[in-house]
């Protein structure tokens, strides 16, 4: 079977059109059908509300809320909520299709699906908040539900807007229904791991890449980029591992040290300067696309989209990808990055961690039991080696590189299920 390369795209700015044309080299090698494409592509369901809220100084102002549920073939709906000034719906549906490839990629029984309202959370008072909310779950209502569609945090939304959404769905319901969103604070049925988990499970694809290229943990180093939730878990758990961890980034730029940065130290600095890196004495400060250029094995980006471009991907010494970020490699960047042979372990698979840790949260809720740590840190791991190794062999299989493979487990797994279900053709 020829790999067929994924286009380029024009617009390098846009990590969703580079999903797109992923998505269709796989659909391609996949030889699936017209019919079946346009099953795979066209959301399932589109839901638009107007969502009067009243404002602090009394005046009502009315947003613009969405969902996509763009698949139930796998099982209900699974995806974050984005409150952000550029939400519209064509990105919400991006983002729906996504969760799609990915839940299938990690083989967790979910769909995908997204939901966003237009507001600038930076300038909203709490109450504000909590109001727009609930009048989000209100007009949901029919929309959510565990069996029908979960939600959980993106972008703006965290554990205490889960919280109000669960509270107003359990409400409406007359009981409570905790497994209706994951994210959730730990004393309303949230789970234990699920902050570290994206980090965790970027850290488990680092060492199953490594282990592929037969590159010794404690021999290797590496430079991760964006010193948030994932990239300082991840870090934290590679120099855990015996990786050694010469570059760390965050908005405030970059910092090196060839002999390696003590992460313990740089998290405690982090947090008691504001949440950020700026300042730190313990590594050289460097730019963010030097970062990108380092001397080292593995390279982490896990801070935003679209940083490794065709512009910068033939600096990269690194060896090993592995994806923390959504999208942080352009299309345009791919041919590059294959042709120098460095192996990437994609987003769709490296940063899954998270939501299997939303799904363990969700089976917790239904079962009524809380699981331990350590079982789940266990499951966790399994769960992206097994998706690691399914996706390498794949990758083998095809001849094709590790992030078309993903996209073909997952589509693949998503279109072989609908077969057995049958449509209404
Ligand atoms: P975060 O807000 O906690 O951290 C982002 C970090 O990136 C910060 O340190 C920030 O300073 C840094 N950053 C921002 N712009 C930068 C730039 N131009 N150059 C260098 N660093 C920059 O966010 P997060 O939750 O860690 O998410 C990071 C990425 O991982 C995003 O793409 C997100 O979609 C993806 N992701 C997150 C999760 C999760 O569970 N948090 C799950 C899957 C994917």
């Amino acid at each position: 079977m020829a790999y067929i390369e994924p286009a380029p795209i024009k617009d390098k700015e846009n990590p969703l059109e580079s999903m797109m044309s992923r998505f269709d080299a796989a659909v391609e090698i996949l030889g699936i059908s017209e019919e079946m494409y346009y099953i795979l592509k066209v959301p399932a369901r589109q839901v638009i509300v107007g969502l009067p809220v009243t404002m602090d100084n009394g005046k009502i102002k009315v947003f613009e809320g969405y969902r996509v549920i763009h698949s139930t073939i796998l099982g209900p709906g699974k995806g974050g909520i984005r409150f952000d000034p550029a939400v519209n719906l064509d990105e919400v549906r991006a983002l729906a299709a996504w969760m799609t490839w990915k839940c299938a990629v990690v083989d967790i029984p979910y769909g995908g699906a997204k939901g966003g309202i237009a507001c600038n959370p930076r300038e909203m008072s709490a109450g504000e908040m909590e109001r727009l909310m609930r009048a989000y779950t209100i007009s949901m209502l029919d929309i959510f539900g565990p069996d029908k569609d979960i939600p959980a945090p993106d972008m703006g939304t965290g554990p205490r807007e889960m919280a109000w959404l669960m509270d107003e769905f359990s409400k409406a319901k007359g009981m409570t229904i905790n497994g209706v969103v994951t994210g959730k604070p730990l004393v309303l049925g949230g789970s234990l791991g699920r902050t570290e988990a994206t980090g965790r499970g970027v850290m488990v694809s680092a060492l199953a890449g490594m282990d592929k290229l037969r590159l010794n943990p404690y021999r290797a180093t590496a430079a991760v980029q964006g010193f948030g939730n994932v990239g300082s878990h991840a870090a934290q758990l590679l120099q855990e591992k015996g990786v050694t961890i010469c570059g760390i980034s965050d908005i405030s730029g970059a910092y090196y040290n060839s002999r390696g940065i003590d992460i313990e130290k740089a998290i405690a600095y982090r947090n008691q300067n504001g949440g950020t890196l700026e300042g730190f004495k313990e590594a050289d400060l460097i730019s963010n696309e030097e970062l990108l250029a380092l001397n080292v094995d593995v390279l982490v980006p896990a801070a935003k989209e679209d940083v490794i471009t065709d512009d910068n991907a033939g600096n990269i010494q690194a060896k090993l990808i592995i994806e923390g970020a959504n999208g942080p490699t352009s299309a345009s960047a791919d041919k590059i990055i294959n042709e120098k042979g460095i192996m990437v372990v994609p987003d769709i698979l490296a940063n899954a961690g998270g939501v299997t840790v939303s799904y363990f949260e969700w089976v917790q809720n239904r079962i009524g039991y809380k699981w331990t740590l350590d079982r789940i840190n266990r499951r966790t791991d399994r769960i992206m080696k097994d998706s690691f190794d399914k996706v390498f062999e794949t990758s083998q299989k095809y001849k094709v590189p590790m992030r078309l493979a993903a996209y073909i487990v997952a589509i693949d797994k998503v279109a072989s299920t609908y077969k057995f279900r049958g449509g209404y053709g």
